[in-house]
């Protein structure tokens, strides 16, 4: 009896467009790779991604760095984050956050996750009157946005400030608005595996002129402010220019060449990665042993990857029996339940900088997580056979 198997790597991107590519070498042909070496009245490359980045959003203010890392970092330093404080943040994210935090010398506090894989809002509220923390960096952590207008009103009632982690929610909206203009600063990530491609990058935007200076400056502006496509007016940079330490993590002319042109085909990659997700949603969609979590109304999300639960009772022999299974027919599944960290992925528990944290919520659900990447060099028929063949494979568990 022959069985059905998958051929197409689970980490293959689709190529830079043409386009992008001339674009960057017009840079490399130049020279001129630095941010600010710019002729005569020339923006620069940077400068034009900053506007065209901060319509696209619909945001006042957009400022390019070399990673989504690095936008955390000078969010919450730029909202006034002070070594030793605490910083409320999901459970359930990935290491940059918990890693930014730790940069910028602060103190991580979990929050609970629900079944649907955001943050648990009474968790929230606990947690922000517990610590008195003063920010909350909330990861949409694998696209799933929770629900907004509740979250602002807990964050406001504690008079914190929120920074969104829009690593995997670029391009999504929450009831009309994007995803990113809900607090009071943004980042995005342009590494490979996001939503843009520049190998590595980052965008920090935000509607606050005095923040987007002293980030401006942290970003490593010199006195060359002026020369940002979507940044704040002189006045704002005062007391900025002189308080704010340099700390070197400016994009530059080359990775942003190859970004701009991607800004346009955004959307309609978007409608790609969400007929994809579907194709896995609805494959999956009954089959036994596997709960698919729930999409609201709300949200327009990103299908860039896809998410479903094992049973509770599921042990963890046979989370990794069906991990292993998945793969030896070339479905690339992760586990997110894994004490010992594998891959991109780790549990908060693993994260051992932090203060030990007990978050008996969020280890039941991480235990169940099943996570596979969605990249649009799969076509929408992959993605039914995938699903084919976790189907298959969760009757056996
Ligand atoms: C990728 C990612 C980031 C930031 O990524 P960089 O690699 O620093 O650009 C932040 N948060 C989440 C959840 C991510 O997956």
């Amino acid at each position: 009896m022959s069985r059905l198997v998958f051929t197409k790597p689970f980490t293959q991107q689709e190529p830079i467009s043409e386009q992008a590519i001339e674009q960057a070498v017009a840079v490399l042909r130049s020279g001129r790779l630095h941010r600010y070496n710019t002729l005569g009245d020339e923006a620069g490359q940077a400068a034009d991604l900053e506007s065209a980045y901060a319509t696209y959003q619909e945001a006042d203010y957009c400022l390019a760095l070399t990673s989504g890392g690095t936008a955390m970092q000078i969010a919450l330093r730029a909202c006034g984050v002070k070594p030793g404080d605490a910083v409320v943040t999901n459970a359930f994210t990935l290491a940059p956050v918990p890693g930014a935090i730790a940069a910028v010398s602060a103190r991580p506090v979990f929050v609970e996750t629900t079944v649907n894989l955001t943050v648990d809002l009474d968790d929230l509220d606990a947690k922000l009157e517990a610590s008195g923390a003063k920010v909350f960096m909330l990861s949409h952590m694998r696209g799933h946005i929770a629900p907004m207008e509740r979250l602002c009103e807990i964050v406001a009632k504690h008079g914190a400030v929120l920074i969104e982690d829009c690593a995997h929610t670029m391009g999504a909206r929450w009831n009309g608005i994007r995803s990113g203009n809900f607090g009071t600063a943004a980042c995005f990530s342009t590494q490979t595996y996001k939503h843009m491609n520049s190998g590595e990058g980052g965008f920090l935007t935000s509607n606050d002129p005095d923040l987007m200076a002293r980030a401006t400056v942290m970003s490593g502006s010199y006195m060359l402010y002026n020369r940002h496509g979507a940044g704040p007016s002189e006045p704002h940079f005062e007391r900025a220019r002189l308080e704010m330490p340099n700390c070197s993590s400016r994009m530059d002319n080359l990775r942003a060449a190859i970004l701009t042109p991607q800004i346009e085909t955004l959307d309609t990659n978007i409608d790609r990665w969400n007929a994809r997700y579907r194709k896995l949603d609805d494959g999956l969609s009954g089959a036994a042993n596997a709960t698919l979590t729930e999409r609201p109304q709300h949200e327009h999300y990103v299908g860039s990857s896809f998410q479903f639960l094992v049973p509770e009772d599921t042990s963890d022999e046979d989370a990794r029996a069906l991990v292993a299974r998945c793969a030896q027919r070339g479905v690339e599944l992760k586990w997110f339940g894994d004490a010992n960290p594998v891959g991109f992925t780790s549990r908060y528990d693993s994260w051992e900088y932090a203060e030990a944290q007990t978050l008996p919520y969020t280890i039941k659900v991480l235990q169940r997580i099943m996570d596979l990447r969605v990249p649009l060099s799969f076509s929408e028929d992959d993605c039914g056979l995938i699903a084919q063949i976790i189907r298959e494979e969760l009757a056996g568990i």
